[in-house]
Parts: structure tokens; C-alpha cells; sequence
């Protein structure tokens, strides 16, 4: 075989959204796309806010020297400026513009940290369930990725994050509000998590960091807030993106922001740069670094979102199903009612609904489904939902 074998292999591991986008497509092809409720995919649906096509037009047609050249592969120092503003505001830390580095979306940026603060196997905590990329993007740099279940109600569970803890624990990565599960970690359990970590660190001899994948700050329900990390640990890194709450994830822009305490902050920051050169990014966008840094406070309207999540809790809830609402983000992540999961989104197929399996992201027993879709789609969901929930009946 000449094409790497673990790379075949990642490409069955990590086929559940594939699979569900091809039986879709099959599905959409027999009956009409019209006649799918596809709830597989978190690909946001909603325009980005209408000052976004202005922005990029304008910025587009200045005529500025170098506008399309090389920068310092951590980004424009302005728009490192007015982004750094930003994460000051919504963190209630002082961040000044040097601890900020624009990279190629909250993917970009998790591999440069993964890249910049891993040797060969070290450990980096996953909470389950967890955004499936991320066991990838820990292995991309020699890391092994240690899967923690989080708590009934997919709150941090403390204790087991403390068993998990060892000598070569390098970092943890939090996602909140979280994908699948929308659930916003509270400030105490942060608080609580902060400790845990500063004890390993006085046990082992060694900071453990925090990595606080963002995306969906912005996108929180019933006047939710989303905590700082922050302000509960010194040793953290946030890393974001505008792929959600501009509506924009094709345009691959994001960024890394450090805590201005964090140990051994300027060669970490000097690493971390270089690897955002060397994986290949070299730097973010220019142009929509331009845009973001004249947009960065902006956001797509939320009570869109807020909406769906309303009838889609509503609907789930008629239809018997059990699920713990979501605070924040745009999924709900429902107990399948069979034992299961893949079984379960195979009956919810036949009653033309697709789902991703919970399998899919290190929680057997739940499936996931993303509203970004109209708000008819979930309405129209209603009695293919019952459907499939007597069927899965009729068979316990
Ligand atoms: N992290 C989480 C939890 C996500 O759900 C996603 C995308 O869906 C990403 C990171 C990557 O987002 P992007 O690279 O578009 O910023």
C-alpha cells in the first residue's frame, strides 16, 4: 500500500458526517431534497450580518500598496489590535494586541497550539462528547488524546478530570458552549477545574494548559453568558473563530488568544507564530483579516437560532424524546431511545431524517441534530420524529 495506513485508517474512523451527507444526498436524489430533514450538518445557514458584503466590497477596492503581500505571519498588527480589544472585552482581561495571532479558523488555530505545545506523546483531556477533529489534530503533532466523559447533563465532571490527570498531561480542551452537546460551562466549574489543574501542576512539576475552543461564544440562549476562562486560569489560550457567529466558515478566519500570564508567554508566542508559518497557513487571510478587524464586534441575529432551538425542544419533547436543552450553540443532543445510536439514526433515515450518531463523538446512546435549516424543516420533522420514536419502541 503506498498511501499512509493510518491515514486509511482515520478515513473509516472519521466517516460518520461523510456517511450521513452521502446517504442524504442518495435520500435527497430518490424522494427530492424538499422531502429530507437534514439536520446532519453544522453549516450555518443564516446571512452574515448585512454590514459584512459592504465591509469586504470596500475593503476590496482599496488601492493600497501591498494589500495582497505577506505580513508578519501573525497577522495585521490592526486588526491584532482591534480583535485584542475585543477578547478584553469579553474576558474581562486586559489582552493587548501582541498576545494575538490570526490564523485560518479555530481549526488553523488549534493546530498551531497542538503543534507548539506537544511533545511525542504527551496527553491533551478531551471531553466527551467532543468535537471529532480533535483526536486528529492532537495525533497530527504527536499527541494522544485522552477522552473524559463529562457529567449526566454534560456539565465538567471535576473528578474524573482529576483521575485523568497525569505526569504528561500536557493540556485540556474545553468547548463551550459545546458541540454537541450545547451545554456552557458554569464559572464555578471552571473555578473548580482551575484548581484540579493547579494541583496536578504542584503533583507533576508542570503547568497543564487550557485550550478554550470558542466558536459559538456569541451563539447562547434565555440571556446566557458565556464564563471567562481568564479570569479562572492563568495558563490558558483561547482560540476562535468568526465561522459561526458571522455566518462565514468558508472564509477561514480566526485567531489565538493568550493569556497575558501565561507561563513561558513570549516563546510560546514566538513557537506559535513559526508553527502557523510552518504547518503551511503562513497567515490568515488577508482580506478577511481585513474585514473581521472593522468587524469584530459584529454578529448574525441569534434570535434566529433562538427560535428553531425553541420548536425543536418543543417538538423533541411531544415526541417523547429526552434531551437536556441547549444553553448555547446551534445542536441538540437527544437520547436515542435505543440502545443503539447508529440503529436508531438508521430508523430516523427511513423516516427521511438525518442525524449524526452520538458514536460519532465519543458518546454512544445519543445522536446529534444541528437547526441550521429552515424553521419549516423542523416543523415539517414533527411526525417523522413520532414515527421513529414507536418504532424504536415497538422494539424495546
Ligand atoms: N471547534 C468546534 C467545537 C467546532 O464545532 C468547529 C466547527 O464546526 C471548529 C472548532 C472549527 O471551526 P472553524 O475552523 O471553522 O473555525
Amino acid at each position: 500500500m503506498t498511501i499512509s495506513n493510518k491515514m486509511i485508517g482515520f478515513s473509516k474512523k472519521s466517516s460518520w458526517i461523510r456517511l450521513m451527507f452521502e446517504k442524504g444526498a442518495k435520500l435527497k436524489a430518490e424522494f427530492g431534497a424538499e422531502n429530507i430533514f437534514d439536520f446532519s450538518l453544522g453549516n450555518p445557514d443564516i446571512p452574515p450580518p448585512a454590514e459584512l458584503s459592504a465591509t469586504l466590497l470596500r475593503l476590496a477596492a482599496e488601492k493600497n500598496a501591498g494589500q495582497h503581500a505577506y505580513m508578519p505571519n501573525a497577522g495585521y498588527p490592526k486588526v491584532r489590535q482591534s480583535v485584542a480589544q475585543k477578547v478584553s472585552g469579553e474576558q474581562g482581561v486586559e489582552v493587548g494586541f501582541e498576545n494575538i495571532i490570526m490564523t485560518c479558523g479555530a481549526a488553523g488555530g488549534l493546530n498551531v497550539i497542538m503543534k507548539s505545545l506537544l511533545n511525542p506523546g504527551d496527553e491533551v483531556i478531551i471531553l466527551a462528547p467532543y468535537f471529532v477533529e480533535y483526536v486528529f489534530y492532537i495525533d497530527n503533532h504527536g499527541g494522544v488524546p485522552v477522552i473524559v466523559a463529562t457529567a449526566e447533563d454534560f456539565s465538567l465532571d471535576i473528578s474524573a478530570i482529576s483521575r485523568a490527570l497525569t505526569p504528561k498531561t500536557k493540556a485540556i480542551i474545553v468547548n463551550s458552549p459545546n458541540n454537541p452537546s450545547g451545554q456552557i460551562y458554569s464559572e464555578k466549574s471552571l473555578a473548580q477545574l482551575a484548581e484540579a489543574l493547579k494541583q496536578a501542576e504542584k503533583k507533576f512539576g508542570a503547568p497543564v494548559y487550557i485550550v478554550s475552543d470558542e466558536p459559538y461564544r456569541k451563539i447562547v440562549y434565555d440571556g446566557l453568558e458565556v464564563p471567562s476562562i481568564f479570569n479562572a486560569y492563568a495558563n490558558s489560550l483561547v482560540v476562535t473563530s468568526f465561522s459561526k457567529d458571522l455566518s462565514i466558515p468558508g472564509e477561514r478566519i480566526g485567531f489565538i488568544a493568550v493569556h497575558p500570564e501565561v507561563q513561558d508567554r513570549l516563546q510560546l508566542l514566538e513557537v506559535m507564530i513559526l508553527a502557523n508559518r510552518i504547518l503551511g497557513f503562513v497567515n490568515a487571510p488577508a482580506l478577511m483579516q481585513r474585514v473581521v478587524g472593522e468587524m469584530a464586534p459584529a454578529s448574525i441575529d441569534i434570535s434566529v437560532y433562538a427560535v428553531r432551538r425553541q420548536m425543536f425542544c418543543d417538538i423533541l419533547s411531544q415526541c417523547g424524546y429526552e434531551f437536556v436543552a441547549p444553553k448555547g450553540a446551534f445542536y441538540v443532543f437527544p437520547k436515542s431511545p435505543l440502545e443503539s445510536d447508529v440503529e436508531f439514526v438508521d430508523i430516523l433515515q427511513q423516516n427521511k431524517i438525518l442525524a449524526v450518531p452520538g458514536t460519532g463523538f465519543g458518546t454512544p446512546g445519543y445522536f446529534r441534530l444541528a437547526f441550521c435549516v429552515e424553521n419549516s424543516v423542523i416543523q415539517r420533522s414533527s411526525d417523522a420524529f413520532r414515527r421513529a420514536m414507536d418504532t424504536a419502541r415497538n422494539k424495546v
